[in-house]
């Protein structure tokens, strides 16, 4: 395809997968063009080393929006640029943006992409369905094809060359207004950004593996600690914690499961990480079904074994 459009809603710090949007975009298109909005410019520099051109929307600094003013506002400007795809990353502002924007572009949308493909009858898009036990594939023949880009999914690509940066004018009035916001405190690194996780289930028995041995071996391994929802609800760790379908969607290198039987709920937010190891002390745990590395065995004796051989090994 001639061109495509990467959106980069650069509001927040460390929204995951903000740059993995580009590595689709450019073996999809010849020219890629980055729409970014974000309070300042450094955002837009930097999408300059991924595209031709970058088409910088400022926003007020500290401002929350849900979609609809950057919407209108992008809308406008992507009808004109004419472009066949325009991706951006799953979460959030993208989320919200991109059906809108098809609606507005009389175009088609699909939503956590893991692969993109062009062929003669339109952009063919893959994605996870049934909470990642299988995969769909998904044709978008209307033009512009809107894609939001599972975090985890794609490597940013490294940045080369430097567009040109132009500024766009215009209103990002919003018709909904957020009052407010208030920053959770999560110690550590936060889970969706961690490059290794290491959590604990039901199985671990109690609150106190996940203060000790579990924190330990992420601390060591330069991660952060994650729970499934069994060990959730028995109120061993906080809901932030918890992984899986109705909680965080993790994408590390590597992901550590102990004491977790396997769920799909919960496998459903472990299927972008790159390595899944499994302790578990039953060889029946459903979790070896999609480990790549599986332990069994109980895991009051695997982790201290772990940290152990970490430690001796620096
Ligand atoms: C709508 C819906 C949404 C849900 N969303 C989520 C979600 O987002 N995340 C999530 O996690 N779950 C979710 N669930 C719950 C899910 O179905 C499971 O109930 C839950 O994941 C089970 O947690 P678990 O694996 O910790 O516990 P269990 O299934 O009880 O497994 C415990 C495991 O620990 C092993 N074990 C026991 N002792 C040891 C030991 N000493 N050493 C090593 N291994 C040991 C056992 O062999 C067993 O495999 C959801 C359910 C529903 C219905």
């Amino acid at each position: 395809m001639d061109k495509a459009a990467v959106i980069v809603p650069a509001l927040e710090k460390d929204v995951p997968g903000l740059w993995e949007a580009f590595a689709p975009a450019t073996s999809l298109a010849q020219e890629v063009v980055a729409y970014v909005l974000s309070p300042s410019r450094d955002a837009a520099e930097k999408a300059a080393g991924f595209a031709s051109r970058v088409v910088w929307a400022r926003v007020p600094e500290g401002k929350a929006f849900i979609g609809r003013g950057a919407a209108v506002l992008l809308g406008d400007a992507l009808a004109k640029e004419g472009v066949a795809a325009i991706l951006l990353t799953s979460g959030g502002l993208g989320s919200s943006l991109a059906p809108r924007l098809a609606a507005r572009l009389k175009g088609s949308v699909v939503s956590e992409a893991t692969g993109v493909e062009e062929g003669s009858q339109g952009l063919t898009v893959t994605r996870p369905v049934y909470g990642g036990k299988a995969e769909a594939k998904i044709l978008l023949k209307a033009r512009p094809a809107v894609v939001t880009v599972k975090p985890g999914a794609f490597d940013a690509p490294e940045a080369q060359g430097k567009g040109n940066i132009q500024e766009l004018s215009g209103s990002l009035e919003e018709e909904v207004q957020v009052l407010g916001r208030e920053e959770v405190k999560a110690e550590g690194i936060p889970l969706n950004a961690a490059p290794v996780v290491v959590s604990g289930g039901r199985g671990v028995g109690g609150p106190e593996p996940f203060q000790n041995e579990l924190k330990e071996l992420a601390d060591l391994l330069g991660g952060a600690v994650g729970a499934s929802l069994a060990a959730v609800d028995a109120g061993w760790v906080s809901p932030a914690l918890q992984v899986g379908q109705t909680g965080t969607a993790v994408s590390p290198q590597v992901y550590i499961a102990v004491g977790i039987s396997g769920a799909s709920q919960h496998v459903a937010g472990i299927s972008s990480a790159r390595h899944i190891v499994a302790i578990n002390n039953s060889k029946d745990a459903p979790i070896f079904k999609v480990a790549d590395v599986g332990v069994v065995g109980d895991f009051k004796t695997i982790i201290p074994a772990l940290i152990k051989a970490l430690k001796e090994n620096g």
